[in-house]
């Protein structure tokens, strides 16, 4: 890591690609092999060896087998790292998939069993770490508590910023100084590289759902961890071992998506920013979740972050019936779950992202979430305006399954 970077909007279009004019090629290269030949046995063993360790492959010797490294994947890793200020990356084959490599590297590969984690989190991440399913043991609490729940047998402290879907902020040097000795993986998933680098504030890992704002168009799973090498040949390890890789051609769609990335982000939250004004002043709207719209009085954005992104939250005065009314009239918005595409979602939290959520830390039912997405703002304004006004007139009835939502 160095203190010289390059311009994020430099880095995006060139970083991975140092050795493409040596190459003789312009478009990023896509390897699709599963095998590799092998020079000789020793160094295919002594290659296999190396990788399975959770190393890179020798200069003198094979990739031997795509579970161990795939030169497209390891071209986007690059490439990710340098915009996230780290040393490496690892890239996996969802976002989960790189959650449960952290959450296993760190707890039982490492002889603990014992997770911190700060709420609000992504249902998917608070769930996974709730389940059991990996056999630690988790503790959830606000921001300010972490450390009075650290313990000798923590391994890892889980945060996001901003939260999903309320648009929160956690301070990251705060739960770094919090955590001590324990690493600190922040879900950095909608601020993007673009807008908030973790590492340079003390986290030991900056964790992506590429699936959203990265890959950026809706057709491609993954998920990527930016880190120390270190820790990348800790994940590396345990992706060779359990298999979530990321495809290569997955890779080439997020290497290819980055280059874009910086310009989608500006638009994007250019638009989100007007939306938000609109909807401040909207009487269907009680409430309106976006970074900074508090004043910062803690200065978290000022300090750690360089925009305020593209995520919105909303509280609806009218409750689940106005919620559920507005999901089911838009039209130019997509009724989904998902974030960070080109095209503008929504979608409510309590029902879908954050089901398996406990009741008591799941988000509030009468709450929707916008994704922006590069659409005319005031097109969106307009689809948003006609779906309140059906929303005011259609009667109110009971959630179809009641069980799924919070009411408080
Ligand atoms: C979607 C999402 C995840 C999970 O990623 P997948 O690619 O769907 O596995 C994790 N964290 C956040 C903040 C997300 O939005």
């Amino acid at each position: 890591m160095t203190d010289q970077h390059l311009h994020p909007d430099t880095m995006a279009v060139h970083s991975g690609r140092a050795d493409l004019a040596e190459l003789g090629v312009h478009a990023l290269p896509i390897d699709l092999s599963t095998t590799n030949p092998l020079p000789d046995i020793e160094r295919g063993g002594d290659s296999y060896e190396a990788m399975a360790t959770g190393g890179r492959p020798p200069a003198d010797g094979s990739m031997v087998y795509a579970r161990l490294w795939n030169p497209t994947v390891a071209r986007f890793e690059d490439a990710l790292a340098e915009m996230e200020h780290a040393d490496a990356s690892v890239a996996f084959s969802s976002g989960m998939a790189a959650m449960t490599a952290v959450i296993l590297a760190h707890t039982s590969a490492a002889r603990k069993s014992h997770v911190v984690a700060v709420r609000p989190l992504y249902g998917g991440t608070d769930h996974l770490l709730g389940s059991g399913l990996l056999a630690t043991e988790t503790t959830y609490c606000h921001p300010s508590e972490v450390r009075s729940m650290m313990r000798a047998d923590t391994g890892l402290v889980v945060v996001e910023t901003p939260a999903n879907p309320t648009l929160e902020l956690v301070d990251i040097a705060e739960i770094v100084a919090a955590a001590g000795d324990v690493p600190v993986v922040v879900d950095n998933t909608f601020a993007t590289p673009l807008l908030q680098n973790p590492l340079d504030h003390g986290a030991a890992m900056s964790l992506h759902s590429a699936t959203k704002y990265l890959g950026g168009h809706g057709d491609v799973i993954a998920g990527v961890v930016a880190c120390s090498e270190r820790i990348a040949e800790a994940l590396r390890r345990v992706r060779a071992v359990t298999g979530g890789l990321l495809h290569p051609l997955g890779a080439y769609l997020l290497h290819r998506g980055l280059t874009t990335l910086p310009v989608r982000i500006r638009q994007q939250q250019q638009n989100a920013q007007q939306i938000v004004q609109w909807l401040i002043d909207q009487p269907e709207v009680d409430e309106v979740f976006y970074p900074g719209l508090d004043g910062d009085p803690r200065g978290i954005l000022e300090r750690q972050m360089r925009g305020t992104g593209a995520m919105i939250a909303m509280r609806m005065s009218g409750g689940y019936a106005a919620a559920k009314a507005v999901a089911s009239s838009v039209a130019l918005f997509t009724h989904a779950v998902s974030l960070g595409g080109v095209d503008s979602l929504i979608q409510h939290p309590a029902a879908l992202t954050h089901r398996p959520v406990p009741a008591d830390a799941r988000p509030d039912a009468d709450v929707l979430r916008l994704s922006i997405g590069l659409e005319n703002a005031g097109d969106l304004i307009a689809d948003l305006a006609q779906a309140f006004a059906a929303s005011t007139v259609m009667r109110p009835h009971r959630p179809a399954n009641a069980a799924a939502v919070s009411s408080r």
